[in-house]
């Protein structure tokens, strides 16, 4: 379900938020969750939706042990946020392999040999970096060369998993 950004743009508190860390912001937003039912029931319906994935556990264990899972995660192909509720097959783009420096231009007047490989040089002269899983640039194809599904960083942290691990 989408997030709507309601009236506060203009005031203060809208100023604060926008100006505030992320760390402040969970500080905060947990703050008000555990003295508020109300807020934390909005939270709630906000950020975590019914676990309905049955493909993994068996009957007699899932059964009417309906879960709540958060709604976001991290993607750690695209490295973006996703809606877990909308995850299908083609949704994410991302090139497997790394980009690297190799384009002829990064070294031009380089007199002084400063370091090549960095966020900034990618943003400066996307045309001279390469992926070597399709030998695509950053410049014609910064989304990637495959399509897949978006993959949690932990997608096995499901508590019933996690305690046979153990
Ligand atoms: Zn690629
Ligand atoms: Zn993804």
């Amino acid at each position: 379900m989408p997030i709507t950004e309601e009236v506060l743009k203009a005031t203060t508190l809208g100023r604060a938020i926008n100006d505030a860390s992320d760390k402040t912001l969970r500080a905060v937003l947990k703050s008000i969750c555990a003295k508020n039912d109300q807020a934390r029931k909005e939270a709630e319906s906000q950020l975590a939706v019914t676990d309905t994935d049955t493909d993994t556990d068996t009957e007699e264990s899932s059964g009417n042990n309906k879960r709540q899972v958060p709604c976001y995660a991290f993607c750690v192909n695209c490295e973006k946020e996703f809606d877990v509720t909308t995850n299908t097959k083609e949704i994410c783009r991302y090139h497997p392999e790394p980009s690297e420096p190799t384009g002829e231009d990064l070294y031009v007047d380089n007199y002084d040999e400063f370091e090549v490989d960095t966020d900034e040089m990618r943003e400066d002269f996307p045309e001279c970096f390469t992926f070597a899983c399709c030998d695509g640039n950053l410049k014609d194809n910064p989304d990637g060369c495959v399509s897949d599904f978006h993959r949690e960083q932990y997608p096995d942290a499901k508590p019933s998993k996690r305690s046979r691990a153990f």
